[in-house]
């Protein structure tokens, strides 16, 4: 496709939105909760961010006939190739932001790491889902955490560091513990595990640079899982079942989805904890949030929160192929205010995060990992196949959960991925 671009320097050139709410003009923020006619397909839908999930966005708006405007500064974003529209500038940069305001009826994103201020900025003038303040919570592991426990949903005992006081103050039975910056990590970068004080500080003073951050105690995982929820502008929710997610080196690798993956008892109470943890941000639109499973003595399993992206989530991309709505349709929905219906999964599937290793043995066997039954293939258009960044994914869905794991090994076994 070949889309336009806008560089910094260039003049708006695109035109009103169509199908939209016309700019208020006003210095009010709009209310993104406010609930008005839908936006209709034949607007254009703005995202902040052109990563793979950007991308996903893109190819479920323009298949629902809306056009899409991607903010992005790489000229080579997953998103940007995609899109009708790419603005190639930063997140505050005044200029593009007003090219994307003026192109889009309404603008969402794709990465928790957008300034919240540049979300503020643009819900000036249009809807902006999820809402600045939301993504400023979710941006900041310590504000999160204190979110969890307004809400009543546990999540594991921490201590916020701020400064040496904070550091000396820390009670003794948080270690050994994971210390983590408050803001700005993800795919656990910005995380070092400790053992002792001294550690402790040394982590925080050397690589973690004094940065302001929080030490969560290190539980014993017996597993981890996700639950993806939508709400509307009118306070509609939905749900995706309860996602078992593997976690290899901090970076997501295997997602498996499908009845009793995990004891029923806890898929309800993921969700009923995800749907409260939405409530209590009175949130609109795609919100994934993250647990682990612990057991205790007695060998009784619980939940523990473990954080929010206020985003459609790598656990979810399943949803394109095993369910009759993906958790980016959801995304279109909630942003244009159309109607949410409760998604229903009609396949076990399986999720293979392919990172930038695969490659190190050069291409690796498509055809091969094709030629078995069940196989979706998602590149996200990156050339550059570094070691740990997500180059793509794999889902394999199937009649029953255990032939969809036989072809999923079988796929990894194929594409050098550990068996799971
Ligand atoms: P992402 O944004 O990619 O989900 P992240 O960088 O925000 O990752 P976390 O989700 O905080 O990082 O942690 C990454 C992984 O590290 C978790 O999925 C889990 O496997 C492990 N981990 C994190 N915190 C703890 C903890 N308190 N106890 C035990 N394991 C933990
Ligand atoms: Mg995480």
């Amino acid at each position: 496709m070949s889309n336009t671009v806008f560089n910094k320097g260039d003049r708006p050139a695109a035109g009103p939105p169509q199908g939209g709410t016309a700019p208020s003009g006003g210095s009010e923020p709009r209310e993104a909760g406010s609930v008005g006619a839908p936006i209709l397909p034949g607007a254009t839908l703005g995202v902040m961010g052109g990563g793979q999930l950007g991308r996903m966005f893109v190819h479920a708006a323009q298949q629902m006939g809306y056009s899409t405007a991607v903010l992005d500064a790489d000229a080579t974003s997953p998103a940007g190739l995609v899109s009708h529209h790419h603005i190639r500038t930063g997140y505050l940069d005044a200029e593009g932001l007003a090219a994307l305001r003026d192109a889009s009826a309404a603008i969402t994103t794709e990465f928790e790491n957008v300034p919240a201020a540049a979300l503020a900025t643009l819900a000036i003038d249009r809807p902006v889902s999820p809402a600045a303040d939301a993504v400023a919570i979710a941006q900041d592991r310590a504000l999160e955490k204190q979110h969890f426990q307004r809400c009543g949903v546990p999540c594991a005992p921490f201590a916020e560091i701020a400064d040496e006081a904070a550091l000396a103050a820390v009670p003794d039975d948080l270690l050994p513990g994971i210390l983590k910056t408050a803001c700005l990590g993800y795919d656990g970068k910005g995380q070092v595990r400790v053992a002792t004080r001294a550690e402790l500080q040394t982590a925080w003073a050397t690589e973690l640079k004094g940065a302001r951050c929080v030490l969560e105690k290190m539980l014993p995982l017996a597993a981890e899982c996700s639950v993806i929820v939508a709400r509307g502008r009118d306070g509609a929710m939905v749900n995706f079942p309860l996602q078992r997610n593997l976690h290899r080196g901090g970076i997501l690798a295997v997602t498996e989805v499908f009845e009793a993956n995990l004891p029923p008892v806890l898929a309800d109470a993921a969700v009923a904890a995800a749907k409260s943890v939405a409530e209590g941000l009175r949130y609109v639109g795609v919100l994934c949030v993250e647990f682990f499973v612990v057991q205790d003595a007695g060998g009784v399993a619980s939940l523990v929160v473990n954080e929010i992206a206020p985003r459609p989530h790598n656990s979810g991309h399943y949803t394109l192929d095993a369910c009759d709505q993906s958790q980016f349709d959801l995304q279109v929905r909630t942003m244009t205010g159309l109607p949410l219906v409760q998604p229903r999964q009609h396949s076990p599937s399986l999720m293979l995060n392919l990172l930038g290793d695969i490659w190190a043995a050069g291409t690796p066997k498509w055809a091969e990992v094709l030629a078995l039954p069940g196989t979706h293939l998602h590149l996200y258009g990156k050339t550059d196949a570094r070691p740990g960044r997500k180059m793509g994914h794999l889902t394999v869905t199937g009649p029953t959960p255990d032939a969809v794991r036989a072809v999923a090994l079988q796929c990894a076994a194929l594409l050098g991925i550990a068996p799971f």
